[in-house]
């Protein structure tokens, strides 16, 4: 970082300020993690000076046959990692691997039964302020309300009645498994095309925790900054007779030249993705969010659905301690533990309110944390939601967060600033 340090104060301390708070925290927030190093080099490498629209031997500039390398073991490594047909690795982001399956295969204003928010799906399945809502009638579907789980019966009752051209799986906050061969059943009984958005679970796919959609959908989408560990990015697979279709709408439809050194850091992640360390990670990740999961239920917390089979949960702080989601997120950064306020199925309250709580295990665990660290973390937290004003006892947390951060540095005898 020494040219930056030189050249650009505020820039650099800004950074610098980050890598502490990174350090300094408990990481909680489900859709995060800390990228490993190798990808961290790949997205700060010279091929970010490269102009590269087109796909691997077929670009409109010149002097591409380093990235087309690059590029070309990308698209490879993700087909064998998810044993898919075609991967588009371009994508900017998960939102724009969305966009670009919805504009490539919908007309607007075609039916989409998607996930409702409140219920864990995400902005891009059909929210009324994003692209996907404004451009396409929405069918939100809703997980059981006593189970608090998807609901497969109804799911085909709405395929059945509504007849949508798409439906739209995967989550940014719903704790248990995806069922992507009942999902393809349903599709099959109503001539509906399958997507299933694996953007949080992405990681445990890959490592064989969580069943693999992309045999049963004809797209998958996905970031790969989240249980992937790979740089903030995204990527569609699907199978080959949509493959020109997909590649299309992607460049020239909806992007320009591609991130270069942001697919070179996807290509590295696909390779990590592959190793025994990184599926001991991912199997960790899920013994991490139910250890959290299991202590917070024993001190008497309500866990949405009762568990988790992934990597994340929901807890209804407000039924189990009378805080909103809002207050116990603001208390609980004061003890620098970081969460994201989250709404609970059929929650009462708003979203900059809410009932509830989202905690993840995939940055703790990529720390090398485990069971018995989740478990104390359960107890901390429980020690701020119990008495969210209490000055004395958010320093006494503090103090034992510091202790914990200490003993498992992020990026192990590697200075980032
Ligand atoms: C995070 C997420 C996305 C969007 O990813 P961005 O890279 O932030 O655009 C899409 N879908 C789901 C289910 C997500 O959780």
């Amino acid at each position: 970082m020494s040219a930056i340090k030189s050249k650009d104060k505020k820039v650099y301390n800004a950074i610098r300020n980050e890598v502490k708070r990174q350090n300094d925290n408990l990481e909680l927030i489900a859709s995060e993690n800390y990228a490993t190093e190798a990808v961290l080099e790949a997205q700060g490498s010279v091929l970010t000076n490269k102009y590269a629209e087109g796909y691997p031997q077929k670009r409109w500039y010149g002097g591409c046959e380093h990235v087309d390398t690059v590029e070309s073991l990308a698209i490879e490594r993700a087909k064998k990692v998810y044993k898919a047909e075609h991967a588009n690795v371009q994508p900017h982001s998960g939102s724009s691997a969305n966009m670009a399956v919805l504009f490539s295969q919908l007309k607007f204003g075609d039916k989409v039964l998607a996930m409702n928010l409140a219920c864990g799906g995400h902005l891009t399945h059909g929210h009324p302020l994003n692209f996907s809502g404004k451009y396409f009638t929405i069918i939100p579907y809703s997980v059981d309300r006593k189970t608090e789980k998807l609901d497969y019966d109804n799911i085909l009752y709405l395929a059945k009645k509504h007849r949508p051209k798409l439906l739209i799986a995967g989550a940014s906050a719903y704790s248990r498994t995806i069922d992507a061969k009942k999902l393809r059943s349903i599709c099959d009984k109503t001539h509906t095309m399958l997507m299933v958005d694996m953007a949080h679970i992405a990681g445990l796919v890959a490592a064989g925790y969580h069943p693999n959609p992309t045999p049963y959908a004809e797209f998958v989408t996905s970031t790969t900054h989240k249980t992937l560990c790979g740089p903030r990015s995204g990527f569609i697979l699907c199978k080959n007779e949509f493959a020109k279709s997909i590649d299309y709408m992607v460049f020239p439809g909806l992007q320009g030249g591609p991130l270069m050194h942001i697919i070179a850091a996807k290509a590295v992640a696909f390779k990590e993705a592959q190793t025994d360390r990184f599926k001991k990670k991912q199997l960790q990740t899920i013994k991490n969010a139910k250890a959290l999961s299991d202590e917070l239920k024993r001190l008497g917390y309500r866990v949405v659905s009762g568990g988790t089979d992934n990597h994340m949960l929901l807890v209804d702080v407000f039924i189990s301690r009378g805080v909103t989601g809002k207050e116990a997120s603001a208390a609980l950064d004061k003890a620098r533990i970081t969460v994201n306020k989250n709404l609970i199925p059929y929650d009462t309250r708003s979203p900059f309110v809410t009932s509830g709580i989202r905690l993840g295990s995939p940055a703790l665990t990529t720390r090398g944390m485990k069971e018995s660290q989740m478990r104390k973390i359960a107890r901390l937290i429980d020690m701020v939601l119990s008495d969210i004003s209490n000055k004395k006892k958010i320093k006494e947390v503090r103090e034992a967060v510091s202790e914990l951060t200490k003993r498992f540095p992020i990026y192990k005898g590697r200075k980032l600033s």
